[in-house]
């Protein structure tokens, strides 16, 4: 398809929606809490713990949060309400487009930080705003 170089495919739209709702869960702490309770659990349901033939899976999911973690939004609050505006935007079928000038974010930004409201001129201007 011409034109379309810079329009996410569904495939990566689902991807970046995975990372939302995974980020989302990591602000959450869904993730973190449930690691905690399940080891308590089994502390506490097995009796005499030397006996317990009871391993941990090795959770995979460092690395995936590492790759994404890179700076940006220090606030996990702010970052929370970014992810959670993102997923918005992808129900309403906007996802991917820059709030400012409307046009279609790269796809390389969009992989870096999928809940990016601006592309990169407009982040720049944001940022740099002239002095009048
Ligand atoms: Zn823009």
């Amino acid at each position: 398809m011409p034109g379309s170089k810079n329009k996410l495919s569904t495939k990566e739209l689902h991807e970046c929606r995975a990372f939302l709702m995974h980020r989302r869960a990591v602000l959450v702490g869904d993730v973190t809490n449930m690691n905690t309770t399940m080891s308590k659990t089994v502390s506490a349901a097995s009796g005499d713990l030397s006996t317990v033939p009871y391993h941990m899976a090795d959770v995979g999911t460092d690395n995936f949060e590492h790759e994404f973690t890179l700076g940006l939004i220090e606030n996990e609050e702010e970052e929370l309400r970014e992810v959670d505006a993102a997923l918005d935007r992808m129900d309403k079928g906007k996802f991917g487009l820059c709030e400012a000038c409307k046009k279609p974010i790269p796809k390389s930004r969009l992989k870096i930080i999928p809940y990016t409201r601006l592309c990169i001129e407009c982040k720049k201007g944001e940022e740099n705003i002239p002095s009048q």
